[in-house]
């Protein structure tokens, strides 16, 4: 067992935090450690690096336990922390050298150029860290956390803050990494673990609430209904798009623009533009919101 957590809660204070979790991860295993804001994932990441004493209960890494045996466990685990704290002035060999000494690392020039190559920051190498993008901070950051050859590597919402194409490599990057090393990435979009993970925890309030497949939790969020904007060119009511068996509901937003709300796990985009096309109406746009994280909560929790 690569991770162990036996009834943890983590009290700040008044503030619960994490109300006695249990969870554990095989090796190899790439979990997707989903919730919203003030969930409790930061909380459970900094437990098992050891950046964090739990209030109560037992963590182990790779067998050792956090509270008795950081070094071993430090030694098994890389980190990319949330905010990723990089120092801005150092330049990125630099940087990850400090990171290799720290771990007191062999032939560590060696190490340093591996660790550039995998992480593809061949061409920034020579930069200082504060001159580099978001996405390549993000690298520096999965370089550093993966230098000491760790056997389980904790990312904490490794994508916020990217622009569309970084969060594309960087998630490509991470998929690749999960398939050599147990990893356990936290974020609070639901289309990020489907894109990495192969399995499921979703915490709320500090209680995990779900834990499975990731397929699995995916067939219970397609349960639930879609919404989409379409947007016509000429502002007739669709009157016979609600006729339509994939379709629920449809609301005006003003102008030429309709709230659709569609059944889930239906190709409702597809059926929405046949409509269109035998009733002459021209779609301008046409999107489906993202599957809110929310919602599949609320079915989760529902009957608890
Ligand atoms: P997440 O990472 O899922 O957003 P966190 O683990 O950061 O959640 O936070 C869980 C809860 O604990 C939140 O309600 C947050 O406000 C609280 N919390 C986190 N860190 C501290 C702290 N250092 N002192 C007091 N409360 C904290
Ligand atoms: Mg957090």
């Amino acid at each position: 067992m690569s991770i162990r957590i036996q009834n943890v809660s983590k009290r700040y204070g008044e503030q619960l935090a994490l109300n006695q979790v249990n969870l554990e991860v095989k090796s190899g295993e790439v979990v997707g450690f989903l919730g919203p804001n003030g969930a409790g994932k930061s909380t459970m990441m900094k437990i098992i690096t050891c950046y964090l004493p739990p209030t109560e209960g037992e963590v182990q890494v790779c067998g050792f336990n956090v509270m008795e045996d950081p070094l071993k466990v430090k030694r098994k685990v890389g980190y990319l922390p949330e905010h990723n704290p990089l120092y801005l002035d150092m330049y990125v060999k630099e940087f990850l050298h400090f990171a290799g000494e720290v771990h007191k690392l062999p032939q560590l020039k060696k190490r340093v150029n591996e660790m550039i190559e995998l992480v593809g920051l061949g061409r920034e190498q020579h930069k200082q860290i504060g001159a580099l993008s978001k996405g390549f901070r993000q690298r520096v950051g999965l370089a550093q956390a993966m230098i000491h050859d760790p056997e389980v590597l904790i990312l904490d919402e490794p994508t916020s803050g990217l622009d569309p194409n970084q969060l594309v490599e960087i998630r490509e990057l991470v998929r690749q990494i999960g398939e050599q090393k147990t990893v356990m990435l936290s974020t609070h979009i639901m289309q990020e673990v489907e894109a990495i993970c192969n399995r499921v925890v979703i915490i709320n309030r500090g209680h995990i609430v779900a834990d499975g497949p990731t397929t699995d939790i995916r067939r219970m969020a397609d349960a639930g209904a879609v919404i989409l904007r379409v947007e016509f060119d000429g502002d007739e009511t669709p009157d016979g798009l609600v006729m339509l068996p994939e379709i629920i509901e449809v609301q005006p937003e003003g102008g030429n623009s309709w709230k659709v709300k569609a059944k889930g796990g239906t190709d409702a985009r597809k059926a929405i533009a046949a409509w269109a096309q035998q009733n002459d109406r021209l779609i301008l746009t046409l999107n489906e919101e993202e599957q809110k994280l929310e919602d599949v909560f609320k079915q989760l929790t529902a009957n608890r």
